[in-house]
């Protein structure tokens, strides 16, 4: 069964901090806090148009339970009727590391909340400090694990290129919160938008953004780490909003930002068997699953030529039938995602 969320944005509700990077009407692209009115409102139309749909009432954009208690509670109630009643399957909030306690998590479950998502961002105290996260890697470990303790599905959401930050402690990062264990992932490289301390900085010459590229090797690397883990990534970079648009100074962003990633995941994966194999320069033919053959081919046949400039000029095909009988494989192995990968020479 296909699964959706039904998100609503909190924007900067009971946030009493100023993250290095946070202008967060931007990146919920959001301004209004939605009542309980418009929030059960808007679940019944999303019902009408989508009822075989497996479905979560989400409650993301802000630190949810550092919110008005009384508002919680009159959201959660009206989410969580359509839960009791079996028509939505879950209820999905984001929080602060610091924002969790066992008096909160009880609440929580009473209300029927099932999956609760922390922003870690960090497990390098000197990064999270530098960025006025105002909580430790120490709370994030310790939340991690009430929540996992109280039987919440838990997510984790990181980020690449805060200030300060390094490639050797975003890797750290990634496996530390790997070790948390938990159910889903989420990865945002930063970027700089306007009204942020990080906007000062970058225009004072003290924050250099990643490059997109730089950005793109990285998190190659961390879906790697996770999927070693067995830990999906739900999400990897900014959502795409006209205000994002708007406030978005510099930092690497790219809209299809996931599928560059896997792409370069991809290459390594080939170059890797090349190597190994000690294939003499030459013409080869490599055929893929066809939802996988755009990444494989990279963006702008970005693949195609990283490959051509080592003198491997490779023909990427869809896995199809008729493709089979073709080309005869003379090595397979497996990709990123678990993809299968044929390989042949051009005779
Ligand atoms: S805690 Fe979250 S909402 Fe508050 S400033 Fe930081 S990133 Fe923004």
């Amino acid at each position: 069964m296909k699964h959706g969320n039904l998100a609503f944005f909190i924007p900067h509700h009971g946030c009493p901090h100023q993250c290095s990077f946070c202008n967060q009407c931007t990146i919920t692209g959001h301004l209004h806090a939605p009542s309980p009115q418009e929030v059960d409102q808007a679940v019944q139309q999303a019902l009408c148009h989508s009822q075989e749909r497996c479905l979560e009432i989400a409650f993301f954009g802000g630190s949810f339970t550092a919110v008005d208690p009384e508002y919680q509670d009159a959201l959660l109630t009206v989410a969580q009727r359509y839960v009791q009643d079996g028509r939505v399957q879950g209820i999905r909030i984001s929080t602060r590391p610091d924002a969790i306690s066992t008096g909160i998590l009880e609440r929580l479950k009473k209300h029927g909340v099932t999956a609760i998502e922390l922003g870690a961002q960090s497990m390098s105290d000197a990064v999270l400090s530098r960025n006025q996260r105002g909580h430790t890697a120490a709370q994030v470990q310790n939340a991690a694990q009430m929540i996992r303790a109280m039987g919440f599905s838990l997510g984790l959401q990181m980020m690449v290129g805060l200030d300060c930050d390094t490639p050797l402690q975003t890797f750290d990062t990634a496996q530390k919160l790997a070790e948390l264990h938990p159910d889903t992932m989420r990865i945002y490289p930063t970027i700089v938008l306007r009204g942020t301390p990080l906007e000062q900085r970058f225009l004072a010459g003290e924050y250099q953004p990643m490059e997109l590229s730089e950005a793109v090797e990285l998190c190659a690397c961390l879906l790697d780490v996770f999927e070693a883990h067995h830990i999906p990534v739900i999400r990897l970079g900014l959502h795409d909003s006209p205000q994002l648009h708007h406030d978005r100074l510099a930092g690497p962003w790219h809209p299809a930002f996931r599928e560059l990633c896997d792409s370069h995941r991809f290459l390594l994966c080939v170059l890797d068997f090349f190597q190994n194999q000690n294939f003499a320069a030459g013409q080869y033919w490599i055929r893929v699953p066809a939802a996988w053959l755009s990444r494989a081919v990279g963006q702008k046949r970005a693949n195609v030529a990283a490959l051509a400039a080592l003198g491997y000029q490779v023909r990427f095909v869809p896995d199809n039938r008729a493709d089979c009988l073709v080309h005869t494989a003379s090595w397979t192995w497996r990709g990123p995602c678990g993809i299968l990968i044929e390989m042949g020479s051009v005779l």
